[in-house]
């Protein structure tokens, strides 16, 4: 992780990283990008973000648009029409239920249409700069069986693997440091392993074919 800490410095963060830096960690807009960025890529979850964010930018606004002018703002993320419908139904819920605020609690997170423990992980981080959680997405779940930190099947398996095989100072940086690894050299096929900072640590599981 400490090599890493100085590897990543200067490659391209991750997008909802982008836009919680941007707009000063607002666990609503930390939310709604997460939610959008699901298996798509960074530079289509931020343009279509700051997009919506430019009609509305709080759970009341956002919940009085249609979910046709969701689905319009925010395509082509993948699955724009589930998201869309997630997205309106979680902002009626944060105004109904949470009087307009997103909850600090991981049980209230998980209550909001969409949201499942990933989303839910980064929100804390990112948003409430929680100390105690680790947000596992495709990448962290991939590069951790890799470096055979884990030997896990899902992502939530190794959510709960990392908590008891990392020591807990890393948590809330073991999200930006392996998604950024992940997306510029531990890919998902042919990771570039000879150009690898840490292939000194990494016993590559699992990898079969490697960049030349
Ligand atoms: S050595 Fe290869 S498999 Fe291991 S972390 Fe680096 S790129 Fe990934």
């Amino acid at each position: 992780m400490r090599v890493l800490a100085s590897e990543i410095d200067g490659l391209e963060l991750p997008a909802v990283e982008k836009i919680s830096n941007s707009q000063e960690r607002d666990p609503f807009q930390v939310l709604i990008a997460t939610l959008l960025s699901a298996r798509t890529q960074d530079a289509t979850t931020l343009a279509a973000s700051t997009r919506l964010f430019k009609v509305a930018r709080t759970p009341k606004t956002m919940a009085k648009l249609t979910v046709k002018q969701i689905e319009k703002l925010i395509y082509p993320v993948s699955f724009y029409l589930h998201k869309a419908r997630h997205v309106k139904a979680t902002c009626r819920m944060l105004v109904d239920r949470f009087g307009g605020r997103v909850p600090t609690r991981m049980e209230e997170l998980l209550m909001l249409p969409g949201v499942g423990r990933k989303t839910a992980n980064l929100v804390l981080i990112l948003a409430f700069k929680s100390l105690k959680n680790i947000c596992v997405d495709t990448h962290v779940h991939r590069i951790s069986n890799r470096l055979g930190w884990v030997k896990t099947r899902t992502p939530d398996e190794t959510e709960q693997a990392l908590y008891a095989t990392t020591a807990a100072r890393w948590w809330p940086y073991i999200n930006l440091y392996l998604v950024t690894w992940g997306q510029n050299v531990c890919r998902p096929v042919y990771p570039r392993c000879g150009a690898c900072a840490i292939r000194p640590y990494c016993p590559q599981m699992g990898v079969t074919r490697v960049s030349k």
